[in-house]
């Protein structure tokens, strides 16, 4: 069992992902609260079966999937299903990080979430990491990996934590910005080191 999670979050294409291979490359567990979201709702999950239960049989692809772009269509325009949808999906997805936390193996583990802070998932973690980068570098990194439309990512950017907000609450900020990958991997060995000696006197 690791000693200690560090919590790891920023806004989207902030680099969340990238920054989590590095610290992977140094034998750390990574715990990663998106994929944990899909796993919850695999065919044939309890939820699944619930949502369609709840929201209609067109929910469940004829692959027996979650039909995801019709419930996040559904949820984004009526409050009262996304509430029932997080009611329904965060204690599941919480106690999947709580587990996978708990049987994590290296001498600290990386719980990565982008909604860390909002989801209310600081009392999981001994510290906070936060990968922080200008706006625009959010814009263009994300809608070259996805193709997104400008205004699809600031819907998603206006639906997080202001940047100064998360910045706020960060035991270590790394910034993210122009840093070559070269920097950015000089940054994690370093972060890497430093979490690594709070082990030694946890
Ligand atoms: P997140 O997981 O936070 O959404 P990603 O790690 O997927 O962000 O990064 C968003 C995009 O930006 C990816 O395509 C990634 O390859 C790219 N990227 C990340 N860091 C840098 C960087 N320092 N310079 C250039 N591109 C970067």
């Amino acid at each position: 069992m690791s000693n200690i999670i560090i919590g790891l979050t920023g806004g989207i294409g902030s680099g969340k992902t990238t920054v989590a291979n590095l610290f992977a490359e140094h034998g750390v567990t990574i715990v990663d609260a998106d994929i944990i979201a899909r796993e919850v709702v695999n065919i044939g999950s309890p939820a699944l079966h619930d949502i369609a239960e709840h929201f209609g049989a067109s929910f469940i692809q004829a692959d027996g999937q979650l039909n995801r772009s019709l419930l996040r269509q559904q949820i984004f325009s009526n409050e009262q299903d996304k509430l029932w949808l997080n009611n329904l999906l965060h204690p599941l997805i919480r106690s999947q990080l709580i587990a996978q936390t708990q049987a994590a193996t290296s001498p600290y583990c990386l719980l990565v979430a982008p909604l860390l802070i909002e989801n209310d998932l600081m009392h999981l973690i001994d510290r906070l990491l936060v990968i922080d980068v200008s706006e625009a570098a959010q814009l263009k990194r994300t809608t070259k990996r996805d193709g997104n439309t400008i205004k699809q990512v600031k819907d998603i950017m206006a639906s997080q934590i202001e940047r100064s907000d998360r910045v706020a609450q960060a035991d270590d900020i790394l910034n993210n910005d122009g840093s070559s990958m070269i920097t950015l991997k000089k940054a994690v060995t370093k972060l890497h080191q430093s979490y690594l000696l709070m082990v030694d006197t946890a």
